[in-house]
């Protein structure tokens, strides 16, 4: 596993000594349990006569130390008298019962025994003393030490990531190939003159895996791993944050080869002199010492920078330019075959019953991304090995599945009939016009458990992977996500606030299709600028490109388009009516509907879909 790198030069004690002294400690202890518990009584000379004289003696065994008398009564009840310097036992005891007793005379000033009862005691307090103040050392070398970088060292013996964790991701696989065989054999490349790459940059959506990519090249090179994350550079001191990149950047030419990886550079990186408050902020700092330290890498330092972003697009441009991150490397959501493999990388160590069929499970998890599906496999194997089942079946997959997709089912939220009843008919609403327009995904469940925020749930599945949407299925998705609001109004006369998130939903499609996308009567145009500003500050300062008139219209065009998705929702609900009340007041009773039962009542009613447009 990954081992923290203790940064301190001094050693803690360790912890065999720490257990050695326990032991010590524990023994001595035991070995005078029985003193210690019961210490001994200190009786007058005439009761320790009269004990003697009524043959109460233990074991008739008397120990004398110079002028002290012990003896027990019982195993653990001891006594102990004070006689007379000069007095002898026999001036104490008569003959009689002197005759039974076993006397010990034990010699004066017993130096061993009194430096083992002294000194081990002692002994074990220093030292665990010195334990203790030692920790208090160690966190204040933390305190001090917090320039250095926390960089985290791959132990390259241990758990090593390969390629072979890394399922998919074939082309990023490939790139990275080059930079394994740089790392390998550098001498290679150094006769051909070539210059070995510096950076490498991964590029992709959050959970795709460029962590993992980055860890397992390291792991094919057989390299050490120096990983820091962006944003621990945002620390509260000015001047850290370069610092430790000083620091890091040190460790890692002491270790060439090796790899320093730079996660969430997006957190220092971001294009300089657009924030707010001034530009010689903390970051930029940071962000120049990166640079500079990689561009002072000499040719044959054999340190592959790498980096991990999802917003390559906020990056600062000199980061990219060559000699620092000139490779890029882009890392997309997997396909449906990479999702399957991903799934199999991760049932690997899991008992996965005979009839499970994980190309189903990749079917219905498009747009999901590896950590995704780690956790749906996760889930899985919770939910099983709560239910105490042997293996994980598709059923718990499934599961799992929804849970990851729509969040998890709240049975306990409380909902009144008219609220259920509301949910009800605005769900098969959605999923009765998703069904019956062509260009909508198709329906893979509806349900009014409520989950997360939402009341009830229509989930559809893309059939494939899309890359692109047409205008049709801009508008027929349009008209499915009305189509709750107007199911409300159809059976109920008025809305109520549920549709609110579909409203939004539906408004900002509307609007892009004018301002993006140029699917309205404006043409071919784009309008505002895009979205992909630095800070907050620029965000707040978005300048309209477009005239107030001109503005009038995109309001214009976009309500038209609302409205007639929604004329096109209502025109369905109202001639389905019957449909929608059998189905709604089925599901009211089910609570779920499954694909094939929501398909069996528009058999049943002989309705075709899709609808003819
Ligand atoms: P990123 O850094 O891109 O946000 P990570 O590398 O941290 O994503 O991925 C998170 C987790 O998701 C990984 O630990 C891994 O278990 C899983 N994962 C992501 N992509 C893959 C993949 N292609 N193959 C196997 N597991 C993956
Ligand atoms: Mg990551
Ligand atoms: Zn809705």
């Amino acid at each position: 596993m990954i081992r923290i790198k203790k940064l301190s030069k001094k050693k803690r004690p360790n912890s065999f000594l720490i257990l050695f002294l326990i032991v010590i400690g524990a023994t001595w202890f035991l070995a005078n349990s029985n003193e210690i518990l019961n210490p001994p009584i200190e009786v007058s000379i005439s009761e320790f006569q009269e004990d003697v004289r009524s043959g109460d003696v233990y074991e008739d065994q008397i120990t004398v130390y110079e002028n002290r008398i012990q003896y027990a009564v019982s195993e653990n009840e001891r006594r102990y008298a004070y006689k007379e310097n000069t007095a002898l036992v026999s001036d104490i005891l008569d003959k009689e019962a002197l005759e039974g007793l076993n006397v010990l005379v034990s010699p004066p000033n017993d130096f061993w025994r009194i430096v083992l009862e002294m000194a081990v005691p002692l002994i074990f307090g220093i030292f665990l003393l010195m334990f203790f103040l030692s920790r208090i050392q160690g966190a204040n070398n933390k305190a001090i030490s917090f320039g250095n970088s926390k960089a985290r060292v791959h132990d390259k013996t241990k758990d090593k990531t390969t390629f072979k964790d890394v399922a998919g991701a074939l082309e990023a696989k490939e790139e990275l190939e080059e930079v394994v065989d740089f790392l390998k054999s550098p001498k290679k490349y150094q006769k051909m003159g070539a210059k070995i790459p510096k950076g490498v940059l991964l590029v992709g959506p959050p959970g795709t895996g460029k962590t993992l990519l980055a860890r397992a090249v390291a792991g094919e090179a057989n390299v050490p791993f120096f990983s820091i994350s962006g944003s621990e550079f945002v620390e509260m001191f000015v001047g850290v944050g370069a610092s430790r990149v000083r620091d890091l950047f040190k460790k890692a030419k002491r270790n060439a080869p090796c790899i320093v990886f730079v996660d969430e550079i997006d957190a220092v990186g971001r294009k300089r002199g657009a924030g707010l408050g001034g530009g010689h902020d903390e970051r930029e700092q940071t962000l120049n010492q990166i640079l500079t330290e990689m561009d002072g890498f000499e040719q044959g330092s054999n340190v592959i920078v790498m980096a991990a972003t999802n917003r390559p697009d906020v990056l600062d441009p000199a980061l990219l330019r060559p000699g620092r991150f000139d490779r890029q490397v882009t890392v997309d959501k997997p396909g449906i075959d990479d999702r399957e493999a991903i799934l199999k990388v991760h049932a690997d160590n899991k008992p996965l019953a005979k009839s499970v069929d994980l190309r189903t499970v990749a079917k219905q998890t498009p747009g999901m991304t590896g950590a995704d599906l780690e956790n749906i496999m996760n889930e899985a194997a919770i939910y099983s090995a709560k239910r105490d089942r042997k293996s994980i079946t598709q059923k718990a997959l499934e599961s799992s599945v929804e849970k990851v997709a729509l969040g998890p089912e709240r049975k306990s939220k409380v909902m009144t009939e008219k609220e259920k009843k509301i949910t009800a008919y605005h769900e098969v609403g959605h999923a009765l016009v998703g069904h019956l327009l062509s260009e909508c995904d198709p329906v893979h469940k509806v349900s009014v458990v409520s989950r997360g925020m939402a009341l009830g749930v229509t989930w559809s599945l893309p059939q494939d992977d899309l890359n692109m949407y047409s205008r049709t299925k801009f508008e027929h998705k349009l008209s499915s996500l009305l189509a709750g609001y107007v199911a409300e109004e159809v059976f109920f006369g008025e809305t109520s606030t549920g549709p609110s998130n579909d409203l939004e939903r539906a408004t900002s499609i509307a609007k892009r299709m004018v301002t993006e996308f140029g699917m309205s009567e404006l043409g071919p145009v784009t309008f505002g600028e895009k979205k992909h500003e630095v800070f907050l500050g620029k965000d707040m300062a978005h300048t309209k490109n477009y005239s107030e008139a001109m503005a009038e219209k995109i309001d214009f065009l976009v309500n038209e388009i609302l409205n007639k998705a929604y004329l096109r929702a209502k025109k369905i609900v109202t001639e389905y009516k019957d449909l929608m009340v059998e189905i709604s007041e089925d599901l009211l009773k089910k609570e779920d509907l499954s694909r094939s039962e929501f398909l069996e009542y528009f058999e049943k009613a002989g309705v075709e879909a899709p609808l003819p447009n």
